[in-house]
């Protein structure tokens, strides 16, 4: 299967504005943000979507909620954000590479999916 447009973002063979990485995940500003802040958390390791994950997915899917908080800590909006994953075309996925969407600001107390 062709590398996803993370993986190339991973390898560093396309520049994205990268606001955090560590040995398993990378996180960065999403190219066309839906609220004031919009972040994508990626694991290194590819699954295609969080329903193609197995028993020996579970640390790194632990991993990332945990990456998820400190980014948002990092940013300022630990008391506020919202977390959303896409699974699968029919859910709005568009780049088939399990990532996490931090989303924070905006109008997210007005209950609206994305802020
Ligand atoms: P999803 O619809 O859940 O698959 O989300 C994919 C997200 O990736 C969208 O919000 C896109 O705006 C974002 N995206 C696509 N290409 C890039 C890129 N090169 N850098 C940053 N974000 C991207």
């Amino acid at each position: 299967m062709a590398d996803s447009i993370f993986t190339m973002i991973i390898n560093g063979d396309i520049p994205a504005e990268k606001i955090y990485e560590d040995d398993h995940c990378i996180a960065i500003n999403d190219i066309n943000p839906q609220a004031p802040v919009h972040v994508l958390v990626i694991p290194k390791r590819v699954i295609e979507k969080l329903s193609d994950a197995q028993g020996d997915d579970q640390s790194l899917l632990g991993h990332l909620m945990l990456a998820a908080g400190n980014v948002a800590r990092q940013l300022g909006v630990a008391e506020a954000f919202r977390l959303i994953i896409n699974n699968g075309e029919g859910a709005g996925m568009t780049v088939h590479h399990l990532h996490l969407h931090i989303i924070a600001g905006g109008t997210l107390s007005e209950g609206k999916m994305v802020g």
